[in-house]
């Protein structure tokens, strides 16, 4: 029987990433995500890796429809192997005026929805005695920038949830891993670009290479593919025993 992977903010970025490196190895996929075309890309994805898929518009701001997803999802599927907490987003303002409805959102989504999608998946993976969660958190999940506190609390709760569930999970063979990118140069960076613009009042150019890029040691965006073969590695037979990590894959940023 093939396995089952539930991957969310599936229709653009990382995530899709993520989903066509899992279907590529036979997985059936659940994709996710507001993307307007949503379904089209998850049809093109499982047409050309010929799996089966499921495709949810679900707003991960509302966990009645988070239960919807995942009651679909069984009830096709009857399983969830692999559960990908990846959709995010992101607001860059001095803290004293950082809306709270943005901080809201933020904490919602990067943070909440990943509870709440990982207690509604631990039934299914401890009955088949098998899971494997991966949470796309962040550098910002292990260090700070000025401007983004609503993120970096967030992404710095992913961790600590990552290393809870993993000790929770381990006596039912669920690992719970945490990655940890630097840039990748995917819509969410895209928009920071204007945002940090204006924060900082620097050109698009200047802020690339003062602003996002100056953290990291390597001065170049992280490959998209480098996280989705990160997910693929945590997700294999060859990952069983890691679990509760955080792992950077962020071109040395957290090194300093
Ligand atoms: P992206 O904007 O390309 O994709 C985000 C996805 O999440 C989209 O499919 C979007 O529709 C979905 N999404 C957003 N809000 C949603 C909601 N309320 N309900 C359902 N889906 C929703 O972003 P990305 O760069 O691919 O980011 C993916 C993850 O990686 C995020 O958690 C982000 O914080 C993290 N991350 C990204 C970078 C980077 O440099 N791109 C670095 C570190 C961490």
């Amino acid at each position: 029987m093939k396995k089952t992977a539930l991957i969310t903010g599936s229709t653009s970025g990382i995530g899709l990433a993520i989903a066509n490196n899992l279907a590529a190895s036979g997985y059936n996929i659940i994709f996710n995500g507001l993307e307007a075309n949503g379904e089209q890309i998850a049809a093109e994805v499982a047409q050309k890796h010929g799996i089966d898929y499921l495709f949810s518009p679900c707003n991960l701001l509302f966990t009645e429809q988070i239960e919807t997803m995942v009651s679909q999802a069984l009830a096709k599927f009857g399983k969830i192997d692999v559960l990908v907490n990846n959709a995010g987003i992101q607001f860059v303002s001095p803290v004293q005026d950082f809306p709270l409805d943005k901080w809201n959102q933020i904490i919602a989504i990067n943070l909440t929805a990943t509870f709440v999608l990982t207690k509604l998946c631990f039934p299914s993976m401890i009955e088949n005695k098998f899971g494997r969660i991966v949470n796309i958190a962040s550098a910002h999940g292990l260090v700070a920038s000025e401007f983004k506190s609503a993120y970096i609390a967030s992404k710095h709760g992913v961790v600590g949830f990552t290393k809870t569930i993993a000790l929770e999970g381990a006596p039912h063979n669920i690992t719970v891993n945490a990655i940890c990118p630097g840039y990748v140069h995917t819509p969410i960076v895209e928009n920071q670009i204007g945002d940090q613009m204006k924060a900082h009042g620097l050109s698009r150019e200047e802020v690339i290479e003062k602003v996002m890029l100056s953290k990291q040691a390597i001065k170049s965006f992280i490959a998209i593919e480098s996280i989705a073969q990160m997910a693929a590695y945590l997700i294999s037979d060859n990952a069983a025993t890691i679990t509760g990590t955080a792992i950077p894959v962020d071109g040395g940023w957290t090194a300093q």
